[in-house]
């Protein structure tokens, strides 16, 4: 996620922090502090207990994390935004049993830590019920009402995550269930339609009084479950389609030895925006548009497309699935992929033919089915 900052990893995963992170620190040091007048002790504490919060977000999203990683689905990053964490899985588990264990394994963790909790508050004699949470005794900021804190949070948010909002973790569960039953499409359809459902009635709720973050919350979970639909409604389309049905033939080619000037040239001159650079027909490099652009700020115009060309090729093959590849090119953030058969270059497969497809098929969706 662009404007976030990394803190540091665990597992290969990076957890980072959006530059809007600050604002949550601000809005409860507002709340503990100005809003009932507990002056700058009540500050403090407000902050300190966020900060606490966020760390229990953290190991809730890690939670899912891990058990993504188990079924080898990379996660890429886990951000924190002031409305709390997202762990962002490269793609989703194939197997519907796969992804009800990931959506479960966060709120599992907060419910893992409330039983702690709960037990050492039993040997310690520490009063956690919610009744001594009232914001006066929060801020009196004793180690007990810290731990009451803390533990009413992890209780919190592993029951509010369990919401069958579609995309969060509960919605994911109910979209897991329906899909042992039902068709993936379909379940998901189903999910979406249910998560926008509550999405506006929280919303509802929060206009009449149940405050800003609730707002914010539907408005994420409406779009999010919007962008799953749309990607579950893609793989639905795109399945069965091989990328020779989609890619670009005759697309211009450069070779190490033209210079970067060339590049432009060819980038202004056609449609094309990334390069092949072949030697003869054999596949060599290729120059992605934000890689001439960085050749660009950094060296002179004569450079040759050799010594700057990304090597580290992932071409991809006729028979190749189209939704598989873009899903790639959604990994990488990559405009376009070579294509390749038996070491020969063919052509580019670019976000652009795969748009194009999606249109046409969204209109016709057995268009394709029986050519090439
Ligand atoms: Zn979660």
């Amino acid at each position: 996620m662009g404007n976030s900052i990394k803190l540091f990893s665990v597992k290969g995963i990076d957890i980072k922090v959006h530059i809007t992170f600050p604002l949550i620190l601000v809005w409860s040091a507002i709340q503990f502090g100005l809003l009932s007048r507990q002056g700058i002790k009540g500050a403090i504490f407000g902050v300190v207990v966020t900060l606490i919060l966020f760390v229990i977000v953290v190991l809730h999203e890690l939670g899912h994390s891990v058990a993504a990683q188990r079924y080898g689905v990379p996660v890429k990053e886990i951000v924190l935004l002031p409305i709390g964490g997202v762990a962002q899985l490269t793609r989703m588990p194939d197997k519907p049993i796969e992804e009800f264990v990931i959506a479960i394994a966060g709120p599992l963790v907060n419910f893992g830590l409330a039983i702690v909790l709960a037990l050492v508050a039993i040997i310690a004699g520490f009063e956690i019920g919610l009744g001594g949470l009232t914001f006066s005794r929060l801020a009196s900021a004793s180690l007990q009402t810290v731990f009451a804190y803390v533990f009413i949070s992890n209780l919190f948010l592993g029951l509010f995550n369990l919401i069958p909002a579609f995309p969060m973790d509960g919605g994911r569960v109910f979209r897991s269930l329906l899909a042992t039953r039902i068709d993936y499409a379909r379940a998901t359809s189903i999910a979406v339609t249910v998560g926008q459902g509550i999405a506006w009635l929280m919303a509802l709720w929060g206009l009449l009084g149940g405050g800003f973050f609730i707002i914010i919350i539907a408005v994420f979970i409406l779009i999010g479950a919007s962008q799953e639909g749309q990607l579950v409604q893609l793989k639905k389309l795109f399945d069965g389609l091989s990328v020779e049905q989609a890619f670009s033939r005759g697309v211009k080619s450069l070779t190490p030895d033209s210079t970067l000037r060339e590049a432009v040239e060819l980038t202004l001159s056609s449609f094309q925006s990334d390069f092949p650079v072949c030697e003869g027909d054999r596949l060599v490099g290729l120059l992605t548009q934000s890689g001439l652009i960085d050749a660009l700020t950094r060296l002179t115009a004569d450079t040759l497309v050799g010594s700057v060309m990304d090597k580290d090729l992932s071409p991809v093959e006729p028979k190749d699935g189209l939704f598989q590849v873009q899903q790639r090119l959604a990994e990488l953030s990559l405009d376009a992929l070579p294509v390749v058969d038996q070491g020969m270059f063919l052509g580019l497969i670019t976000s652009r033919d795969l748009n194009e497809a999606y249109r046409l098929l969204s209109k016709k969706p057995d268009l394709l089915r029986g050519l090439a």
